[in-house]
């Protein structure tokens, strides 16, 4: 098959495939990767399940004018069966963008009809009967009247500690705060935390847990104890990640400092033991703006499908002038309507979700098209270094737990005159309770949504390795990456 020409095994990097219609199977290290529906699944572990329940022939009919698919049996026959397995890679994040395919249509402002609301992804269930269960055990007071909020339940429980309740237990993985800042400043920048404790990271309790800060001289004395408070937007399960804008303000003096990011239980104790430092010039002039040179306007956000054309026509505008007619081109998270439909050459479309990846193939035998979809993940893309004039983003580069990480992943990918092209990306902070509905509803599933400041852009950017040209407008961004 051409059309895996330049595909490389993700476990040990051997081009040796050997391919079927069935499976590819590596020749150097025996791992076996099926093929499902025209789509490659390169998670040699994954687990599939069948479902029980049949989606009902008016929902497929529906399915195949919704996605613009041929109303013929065969078509139809194979949207069933797509639809009657599911998929688990065993790794949260990974699920969580999974077995969504009515989710996105849904979200993107598609009516799914009643009989088909059952294959909807409901909300993960962030407390179950098994962790009320081990809250009695616990004792856990706080913990549990939480819980009976949450499932409605308006029973008073009466239970005295035999013991004090677990502490809860954090580690800071990353955050994108600005290593100089100006003085007497109060702004939002986000850091990431995972909940490595036993009990759920929640500012619904009795001592609501919160994140705060201190601000230490260099000697550890402290200038600043009581640092503003930010809550959690959703109940971080243990094991769970998150990026939050965390609410700082800056010293009022110039100096070097040490930032002190810690959490509280609110009216309780502080959390200090997992609190980590960070070192932070706080300077008197402000501090220089690294997207000086970006072409914003203070237009409101275009919508979501204007956002994509005028994505499309800089993108084949961008192409054009490297002067070449077929181009070998990756899009990362790209679902089932791929922007590559518009191209000719060696075309990629790398995403999670295994349905859309299934569907993205139906439709492109339909229209003849040459993109080969694959289910990988983006972090161990199945391809050699060096491989492709262009990488696409299209409202996806902040899905990414490690954006700056993933960045420096996906450049080695390219061609020495090659680039990525960012689409669509969504630009701003939320604060509190000032989260959107869609938001939060995306957070409550899993799903790693994060969003980033243009400030905060520029520097991923930059500490990526690469140069950035950048179009904004208030609500997205649109950027050119290059190598240095
Ligand atoms: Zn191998």
């Amino acid at each position: 098959m051409a059309l895996f020409h330049n595909m490389q095994c993700v476990r040990c990097s051997s081009r040796q495939l050997k391919i079927d219609a069935q499976s590819i199977q590596c020749e150097r290290c025996v791992t076996t990767y099926k093929i499902s529906h025209g789509v490659p699944i390169l998670f040699p572990d994954v687990i599939t399940q069948t479902i029980s329940q049949d989606l009902p022939e008016e929902i497929i009919g529906w399915l195949g004018v919704v996605m613009d698919l041929p109303n013929d049996y065969e078509t139809l026959s194979k949207l069933k069966s797509i639809f009657s397995t599911t998929y688990q890679f065993g790794d949260f994040l990974l699920d969580a963008e999974n077995n969504q395919f009515l989710d996105r249509l849904q979200n993107s402002g598609i009516n799914i009809p009643e009989s088909a609301k059952f294959l909807l992804k409901t909300q993960t269930p962030i407390t179950s009967a098994t962790r009320l269960h081990q809250l009695l055990e616990q004792k856990n007071l706080n913990q549990i009247n939480t819980v009976l909020d949450k499932v409605g339940a308006s029973a008073s429980v009466n239970i005295e500690y035999s013991s004090s309740p677990p502490t809860p237990r954090y580690r800071w993985i990353l955050d994108y705060l600005p290593r100089r800042m100006s003085a007497a400043k109060v702004f939002t920048g986000n850091a990431r935390l995972e909940n490595v404790g036993t009990i759920p990271l929640s500012s619904h309790t009795a001592y609501p847990i919160m994140i705060s800060y201190h601000w230490r001289t260099l000697n550890g004395e402290v200038i600043t104890f009581d640092g503003h408070r930010t809550p959690f937007p959703i109940e971080l399960g243990s094991g769970r990640q998150l990026t939050i804008p965390v609410k700082i303000e800056t010293p009022s003096e110039p100096g070097d400092y040490l930032l002190e990011l810690t959490l509280l239980e609110e009216g309780h104790r502080w959390l200090d033991e997992d609190a980590k430092q960070i070192p932070i010039k706080v300077t008197k002039e402000p501090i220089p703006d690294l997207t000086a040179h970006w072409q914003k306007s203070n237009q409101p956000p275009a919508n979501y499908a204007e956002n994509q054309i005028a994505g499309l026509n800089w993108l084949k505008a961008q192409l054009q002038e490297t002067g070449k007619s077929e181009f070998t081109i990756l899009e990362i998270g790209g679902t089932a309507h791929s922007m590559l439909f518009h191209f000719t050459g060696e075309l990629y479309n790398v995403d999670i979700d295994i349905h859309a990846m299934q569907i993205g193939a139906l439709l492109n035998q339909h229209w003849n098209k040459q993109v080969q979809f694959i289910c990988a993940d983006a972090h161990t893309l199945p391809f050699p270094d060096e491989t492709f004039d262009a990488i696409i983003l299209s409202n996806a580069l902040h899905h990414f737990p490690d954006v700056r990480q993933f960045l420096r992943t996906i450049a080695r990918k390219l061609r020495p005159d090659g680039f990525i092209a960012v689409l669509s990306e969504p630009v701003g902070h939320y604060y509190g309770s000032n989260i959107s509905p869609d938001f939060l509803q995306e957070l409550f599933k899993g799903v790693n949504e994060q969003s980033f400041t243009l400030a905060e852009y520029a520097d991923i950017f930059c500490s990526s390795g690469l140069i950035a040209e950048v179009t904004a407008d208030e609500g997205s961004l649109r950027a050119f990456l290059r190598l240095m």
